[in-house]
């Protein structure tokens, strides 16, 4: 399967990591749309939202434990952070492998498109 965040889970594609175990993997959004611009992203190949189901919510039950410790190692948990998983097209989803970003280090957007 042609995915490049399976690649970047398999070391193919290089990242820049800020967390690992060996369930899930966050690195730096390669076009940063805030000062802080992380993804988080389950190891195994999930598309989408939509492909969350009864076998494979662990994983995702995971990713939300975590996600408050690296908004607090990147300091945006006093002043505030948005995570976002955009799903499918209309939503814009550009990388068909599940991911949620982690948005802060400044004021965003009251907006949410
Ligand atoms: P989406 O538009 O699917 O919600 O988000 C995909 C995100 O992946 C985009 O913010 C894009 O900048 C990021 N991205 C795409 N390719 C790469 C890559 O090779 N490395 C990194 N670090 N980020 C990527
Ligand atoms: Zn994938």
């Amino acid at each position: 399967m042609d995915c490049i965040f399976c690649k970047i889970v398999k070391g193919e594609i290089p990242s820049k990591k800020a967390y690992e175990d060996e369930k899930i993997l966050a690195f730096y959004d390669i076009n940063p749309q805030a000062p802080i611009h992380i993804l988080v992203i389950p190891k195994v190949h999930i598309a989408s939202v939509d492909e969350i189901n009864e076998d494979n919510s662990e994983i995702i039950s995971h990713i939300f434990k975590t996600i408050p410790k690296i908004a607090k190692e990147h300091a945006v948990n006093d002043k505030g952070y948005r995570v976002i998983s955009n799903c499918g097209d209309d939503a814009c989803q550009s990388v068909k492998h599940l991911h949620f970003h982690i948005l802060g280090g400044r004021q965003l957007s009251e907006s949410m498109a």
